[in-house]
């Protein structure tokens, strides 16, 4: 089954651009109730979970279908959570999906298919770099069939109100680094797991799935069983989450900068400078409008050009070209929403439209799943090596 763009784009209009002044003012929770009738809306329409296979209820369509669909859902900020494919979630159901065992996928995997639990990803400490993944202190010590983890983690996203964590834990310490730590699912409930607080991010703390919070794991015991893949292939695993996880965000930043350069036409088409004088008849803003509409046409063909090469050669063969679009369509994001911003005046860093909202959630876009400069190194290093450069860290 595939989903008519047009209709997409009126159910966007119609059903979730109207809950905005809701969930910016209010916050997460006070449209969590409509937002679960609109999943049902979804799942009868046959819209449900365009990603991931139909063995699982989605609809398994291929990275570059998905393209356009995840563009569409995400002009609005709840897009995603609506269809069932947000973040962190369709990564970790990817995840179960290609590593977990048949219990791990009837006990996880298909509830949060469902849609009726959440889940969150565990790997970050705060007392390390995250940009050097194999440094980490939390441990996972088998005691008889179990582990025992202990750990600090932060910036866990969605981990208010989830169910289970996939936490990046060091299970053979003796190990060369890449092969030291698993992933292993720790459900929220398993006594010693803390939310120490979900962290403010610009001055807002969100709930429920908009936050990332600071978690502690202090003896937590769960059984062996509950690890992903091998034991010391957590690093493996997470290249495998990561590749195509950070193209899933690049197709959502995407929809919002067609939304930012919508919301700034309009605006410089009805703003009034003057009596019959539009803010649009400026050059500045025709400028910001023209180099918004590039990037965004540029950005698209690079993310596609990714996609195509995925499926075709595997996530490997296109690890530079998705390194590429990991920086380059973040900071066109962040470009674009501050060209709109700066065209709409003191209503663009009001909550009364969902610039702003974006502008501080999104800036993490540069940091989170990989920050821009490390990408930017393993970019850099493939084009000197055809000079001959030779990297021996
Ligand atoms: C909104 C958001 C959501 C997140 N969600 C999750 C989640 O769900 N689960 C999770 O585990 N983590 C999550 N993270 C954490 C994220 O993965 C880390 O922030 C990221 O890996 C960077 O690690 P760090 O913050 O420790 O920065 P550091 O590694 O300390 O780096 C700090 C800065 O140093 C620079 N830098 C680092 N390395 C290099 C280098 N090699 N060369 C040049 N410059 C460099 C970069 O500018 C970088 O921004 C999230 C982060 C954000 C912002």
């Amino acid at each position: 089954m595939s989903i008519s763009l047009v209709d997409l784009q009126n159910f966007v209009n119609s059903e979730l651009i109207p809950l905005e002044p809701i969930f910016l003012q209010q916050g997460f929770g006070a449209i969590l109730p409509k937002l679960h009738e609109l999943r049902e809306n979804v799942r009868q329409r046959g819209w449900w979970l365009p990603p991931l296979s139909r063995l699982y209820g989605g609809l398994g369509m291929p990275l570059t279908e998905f393209a356009a669909i995840s563009e569409e859902l995400g002009r609005t900020p709840t897009g995603h959570y609506v269809f069932n494919c947000q973040a962190p979630d369709v990564g970790n159901m990817e995840l179960l999906h290609m590593h977990g065992s048949a219990d791990q996928q009837a006990r996880w995997l298909m509830p949060l298919a469902f849609g009726d639990i959440r889940s969150c990803f565990a790997m970050t400490e705060p007392e390390h770099a995250g940009s050097n993944p194999v440094w980490m202190d939390t441990h996972a010590v088998k005691d008889s069939d179990d582990y025992v983890i202990n750990g600090h983690k932060w910036f866990t996203s969605s981990a208010d109100g989830a169910a289970f964590t996939i936490v990046m834990a060091v299970t053979n310490p003796d190990a060369a680094p890449h092969l030291r730590a698993s992933q292993i699912i720790v459900p929220l409930d398993t006594p010693g797991f803390k939310l120490v607080r979900n962290v403010k991010i610009m001055g807002e703390a969100g709930e429920d799935w908009s936050s990332h919070a600071e978690v502690r794991f202090e003896h937590c015991r769960v059984p062996q069983s509950n690890r992903i893949g091998g034991e010391g292939a957590g690093f493996a695993l997470a290249q495998d989450r990561l590749g195509p996880g950070r193209i899933h965000h690049c197709m959502r930043w995407i929809g919002i900068c067609e939304r930012a350069l919508e919301l700034m036409c309009r605006h410089a088409a009805t703003r009034e400078l003057s009596p019959g004088v539009m803010l649009g008849s400026r050059q500045v803003v025709q400028h910001w409008i023209a180099e918004s509409r590039a990037d965004i046409n540029a950005a698209r063909l690079m993310v596609m050009d990714a996609a195509h090469k995925i499926e075709s050669k595997g996530a490997y063969a296109a690890r530079v070209e998705v390194s590429t679009i990991k920086y380059f369509v973040a900071g066109v994001l962040q470009r674009t929403l501050d060209h709109a911003i700066q065209a709409h005046g003191a209503l663009g860093i009001t909550d009364d439209i969902p610039l702003s909202w974006w502008y501080r959630h999104e800036r993490g876009a540069r940091i989170y799943d990989g920050a821009d400069e490390v990408h930017k190194n393993v970019v850099a290093r493939q084009e000197l090596k055809k000079y001959g450069v030779n990297f021996r860290d």
